[in-house]
C-alpha cells in the first residue's frame, strides 16, 4: 500500500506492507553514504536488516529514550557524519520509535543544510503520528521538542510486523493517539476499534485510515496555523496530566483521559468504553489545583482563553475557545480525577 503525501519542500511517499524491512533495499538509496540511527530498545535485527542496502552504511546505536533527543546526541550524528566524509549526496535513516526519528530527522534536516532523510518507524505511535507530518526536533535544557525543523522524509517504510517485539504498554499509547484521530476524523476507523476482536491483524488497516487522517489534516496545513490544531484533541487536558503526573503516565495514557473532558456525553462514553477495551486508563491519580495550574501553562493558550479540540459526535469536531475554569469544570464533570482502580 502507498500513500503519497504533498508537502511543500517536495512530495514523498509512505510505503505501508507487512515485511517491508527485508525489502529495504527497493526503496532506499543504493549510491552514497547511509547513516542509520537506531536505540539500544529496537531488536537490533531492524537496524541490521539494512547493512546490505548500500556499500557504505554507518551505524549508531543511541541509549532508548527521551533522554537521547539531545544536543549532544544530535552533535554527535553530525560529528559522526563529518568524519566518515557524509556530502548533500548522502543519507540519513532513521530506525526506531519517535525518539530516532524526530532526532536523526533534525541532523538530516540541518547537515550541510539538509541531506536525504528515511524513516523507518517502529512503534506504533511513530508508524500513525511522529513519522508523517514533518515536524523534527530536540528537547533543550528539560524542554521538549524546543529546537527543530519542518523537514519532509523522502520516503517512509512502515512494516507493520515489527509492532510484534513492541511492549503493550508503548502499543496502547500509540493506540491512544489513533483512538483520537478516530474520533475526531473517522467514525468508521473509530467503529472499526470498537469492534474488531483482533488487533494485531486490524494494525495494517488501523495504520493506514489513521496515516490517511494525519496526511489530509497535515497537506492543509504544514505549519500548524488551523487545522492541525485537530490533532490536539484530548491534549490540552492530557499535557497537563502529563506534567502534574511527573513521569508516571505516558504521553499516550495522558491523551487517552484528556479525550473524556473534551467529549460530549454519548461520544465520552463511547471513547471511555474503547479505552477500557484496549486498556488506557480512563482517570488519573492527580488533583484539579495540579491541571489547573499547568493548564495556564499551555502552550496552545492565546489571551485568556485556551484552544481546545471538542467532539460531541464520534467523527467530527468543532474549536472551542475555553476558559482554564471552563476546562476545569469539564474536567469534574467527567470524573477523569477518580483515581483508577
Ligand atoms: P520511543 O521512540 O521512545 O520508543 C519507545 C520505546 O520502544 C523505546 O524504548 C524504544 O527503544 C522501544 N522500541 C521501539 N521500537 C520497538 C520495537 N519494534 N520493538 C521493541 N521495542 C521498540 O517512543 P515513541 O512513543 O515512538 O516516540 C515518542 C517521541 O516522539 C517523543 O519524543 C515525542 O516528542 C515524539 N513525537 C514526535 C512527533 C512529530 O510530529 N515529530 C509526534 C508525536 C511524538
Ligand atoms: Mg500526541
Amino acid at each position: 500500500m502507498l500513500i503519497p503525501v504533498h508537502a511543500d519542500l517536495h512530495d514523498y511517499d509512505i510505503v505501508i506492507e507487512p515485511g517491508v524491512l527485508q525489502d529495504a533495499g527497493r526503496y532506499l538509496p543504493h549510491d552514497g553514504k547511509l547513516l542509520i540511527v537506531t536505540d539500544d530498545g529496537v531488536p537490533p535485527a531492524y537496524a541490521a536488516a539494512l547493512k546490505s542496502v548500500s556499500a557504505s552504511t554507518t551505524l549508531v546505536t543511541l541509549p532508548a529514550g527521551e533522554a537521547t533527543k539531545s544536543v549532544a546526541s544530535y552533535a554527535m550524528l553530525l560529528e559522526t557524519m563529518l568524519s566518515a566524509g557524509f556530502s548533500r549526496s548522502d543519507a540519513v535513516v532513521a530506525v526506531g520509535g519517535g525518539v530516532v526519528g524526530d532526532l536523526a530527522g533534525f541532523a538530516a534536516s540541518t547537515y550541510m543544510r539538509g541531506i536525504d532523510f528515511y524513516n523507518i518507524p517502529t512503534t506504533l505511535l511513530s508508524q500513525v503520528d511522529s513519522s508523517i507530518g514533518g515536524k523534527t526536533a530536540i528537547d533543550l535544557a528539560g524542554a521538549k521538542n524546543v529546537v527543530g525543523s519542518f523537514y519532509v522524509p523522502s520516503r517512509v517504510l512502515i512494516d507493520p510486523t515489527l509492532l510484534d517485539t513492541l511492549p503493550s504498554r508503548e502499543l496502547r499509547a500509540g493506540l491512544a493517539e489513533v483512538i483520537k484521530m478516530a474520533a475526531t476524523s473517522d467514525a468508521a476507523l473509530f467503529a472499526l476499534l470498537e469492534t474488531t476482536g483482533d488487533l494485531r491483524t486490524a494494525l495494517p488497516t488501523i495504520i493506514h485510515r489513521s496515516l490517511l487522517i494525519k496526511k489530509s489534516v497535515v497537506e492543509n496545513d504544514l505549519r500548524e496555523k488551523g487545522l492541525r490544531r485537530v490533532l490536539n484533541f484530548g491534549h490540552t487536558v492530557g499535557h497537563a496530566i502529563e506534567s502534574a503526573a511527573q513521569g508516571a503516565l505516558k504521553h499516550g495514557e495522558c491523551v487517552a483521559i484528556g479525550m473524556l473532558p473534551m467529549s460530549g456525553k454519548e461520544a465520552g462514553a463511547r471513547i471511555s468504553a474503547l479505552l477500557e477495551k484496549y486498556g488506557l486508563p480512563t482517570a488519573a491519580d492527580v488533583t484539579a489545583a495540579d491541571i489547573l495550574t499547568n493548564l495556564t501553562n499551555d502552550k496552545k493558550r492565546s489571551g485568556t482563553h485556551i484552544a481546545a479540540v471538542w467532539v460531541d459526535e464520534i467523527g467530527s469536531f468543532t474549536f472551542r475557545q475555553l476558559l482554564p475554569d471552563e476546562i476545569l469544570a469539564c474536567v469534574e464533570r467527567s470524573s477523569i480525577l477518580t483515581p483508577a482502580k
